[in-house]
């Protein structure tokens, strides 16, 4: 296409509006670009908007306990990458963490405080912290600053397993806005209005219902994009370059079949991030890195649940932690530390076995009536009856029968468990020995294995499929450290930057804590925005 050809004309098109895109458009607007920012979504704010809105920020001076240091944050990164980290990328990521966090409390309202507590995912490891300090999240933001567009933030229906509403996992990740009179929003909704009120303040009102199609090039730089928007297709020229922060691709089956390293049974995203960002790189010859990997997390399908006509996938966090309930395969047979981090949770239910094929996909959350008469399970509140879905049976005999579950090894599986749990310990697969393992557990007992190991003894007895989802993806265009998009060839494809889950996740397969993923996403976006706008550190 010819420059006459474009329809419009600025310094910096950003695609998508999460938290990557919003800190990439700040950043480009504060340092004097001209900048655009298009959203496919009718509303915006994407995937981040539905978070817990944390941030892993490693390596920083906030802490009250002093300097959290570089050296601590790489050794802990690399203890967990098996080996399939980018140390470049990731050392970027952990020098700049600081360095964004201040940037945009200088140039929005938004502020970040640390989520007191909140252990690291895997923190025995090297450099790893029990005691919590490098995951931070957004102070509560009052709406009504937002004008018009308070009620343009994507969220989801108010129930009890959305992160911003439920009470409990509020008050875990300390997104409670109970202290505040006022209009005021938490969490992830938080993160992106402070985000968005700083753009528009900076003169930057995002176009909504806006789809990127196509990258414009001229010869191999890329100069523009085509956009539909409300019906028309614009050619949008941008002077300094295109930022991709259209999310992953885990809405896209074809694209999850032929990169994902196993099954991914549904996205707990909203339904809008289907790797147009990803398809639009490579059809400029951009290299990809990552792409067998997701942010995985294990899910349960609620009958005739939906979100935006598809099947609504949620994660399942508290009622595999607290005491009474485990997860087994067919054969009944427990195969992970159900209570551990949910990302590396991919690996034991993607097991292929050789005769039997994903012998733990999909699985069952096992638990009895005093796990559902204390705590409650999957909205369903203490004291009710339980759905026909949870399978409730008078025996394991009877839970075989109508789960397929194999009730012999289930047998076997509880009288191991229930000896064993009753000297606060698995051997098997050591739950309840981590500081992260009781972190969304029984808050009322008085020891850590306690706030997870409960014996499962009392009928009637449940079970609900449990499989492996994915809150996005972490594959796409390689880029280097601020975010320019790598050609195969290996030189940076002019004109072309990527950030958050659109570009290839810096740090591989790991997840370093609670906000391991805005994090980066928000490092990235912000590196790319000076890059772009020519003032790199
Ligand atoms: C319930 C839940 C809780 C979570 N909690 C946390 C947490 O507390 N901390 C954490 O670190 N991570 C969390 N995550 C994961 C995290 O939210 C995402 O990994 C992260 O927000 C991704 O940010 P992003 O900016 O890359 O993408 P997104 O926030 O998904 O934004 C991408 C945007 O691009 C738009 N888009 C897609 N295609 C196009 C196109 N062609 N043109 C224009 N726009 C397009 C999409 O509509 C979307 O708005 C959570 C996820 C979920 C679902």
């Amino acid at each position: 296409m010819h420059v006459t050809d474009f329809d419009r004309e600025v310094d910096v098109v950003v695609l998508g509006s999460g938290g990557a895109g919003l800190t990439a458009a700040l950043t480009a607007a504060v340092n004097g670009a001209s900048v655009e920012v298009y959203e496919k979504a009718a509303t915006v704010g994407g995937t981040t908007a539905v978070s817990g809105g944390i941030l892993w920020i490693p390596a920083h001076r906030r802490s009250s306990e002093g300097e959290l240091t570089v050296d601590d944050a790489m050794s802990y990164l690399r203890a967990q990458s098996l080996g399939y980290m980018d140390d470049d990328l990731v050392e970027t990521f952990v020098r700049t963490g600081p360095e964004m966090l201040d940037f945009v409390e200088a140039h929005s309202d938004l502020r970040f405080e640390i989520a007191e507590g909140f252990p690291d995912y895997k923190p025995e490891l090297p450099g790893g912290r029990a005691g919590g300090g490098r995951s931070l999240n957004a102070k509560p933001f009052e709406l009504s600053r937002l004008g018009e567009w308070r009620d343009r933030i994507t969220s989801f229906p108010a129930d009890f397993s959305n992160v911003g509403i439920d009470a409990e996992t509020r008050a875990r990740i300390h997104a409670s806005a109970e202290n505040d009179s006022g209009d005021y929003c938490v969490a992830g909704t938080a993160l992106i209005a402070g985000l968005l009120k700083g753009l528009l303040d900076a003169g930057v009102t995002p176009r909504t219902g806006a789809r990127a199609m196509e990258l414009i090039a001229d010869g191999d730089a890329i100069t523009g994009v085509r956009i539909i928007h409300e019906g028309s297709d614009l050619a949008v020229r941008a002077r300094r370059g295109v930022v991709l922060a259209t999310g992953g691709f885990e809405w896209d089956t074809k694209l999850v079949e032929a990169y994902l390293r196993g099954p991914m049974h549904g996205p707990v995203s909203p339904p809008n991030n289907t790797g147009d960002g990803l398809r639009m790189a490579m059809a400029r010859g951009a290299d990809l890195a990552n792409m067998g990997e997701a942010w995985w997390v294990p899910i349960v399908q609620l009958p005739g649940d939906t979100f935006g006509g598809h099947p609504r996938s949620r994660s399942v966090r508290l009622e595999r932690t607290r005491p009474r309930s485990i997860i087994v395969n067919r054969a009944g047979k427990r195969f992970l530390n159900e209570a551990g981090e949910y990302n590396s949770m991919a690996g034991p239910f993607h097991f292929l076995d050789p005769r039997d094929g994903y012998a733990n996909d999909p699985a069952w959350i096992v638990f009895d009536s005093q796990h559902l008469k204390r705590y409650g399970f999957l909205g369903v509140l203490p004291g009710e009856e339980a759905p026909d879905w949870f399978s409730p049976s008078t025996d394991l005999a009877d839970l075989g029968e109508k789960t397929g579950i194999d009730a012999d090894g289930l047998a076997r599986t509880l009288a191991a468990w229930n000896e064993n749990v009753a000297h606060e310990h698995d051997p098997d697969f050591s739950r309840g020995s981590s500081a992260y393992d009781g972190y969304w557990g029984d808050d009322k007992a008085v020891t850590a294995a306690g706030k997870t190991l409960g014996p499962i003894d009392t009928a009637p007895y449940y079970a609900v499929p449990v499989s492996i989802g994915a809150m996005g993806t972490k594959g796409g265009p390689r880029t280097d450290r601020d975010g320019r998009v790598l050609h195969v060839s290996g030189a940076p494809i002019a004109g072309l930057y990527a950030a958050g889950n659109a570009m290839a996740g810096a740090t591989g397969k790991a997840y370093g804590g609670a906000g391991g993923t805005i994090g980066p996403a928000m490092v990235f976006g912000y590196r790319a925005g000076l890059a772009i706008t020519a003032r790199v550190s």
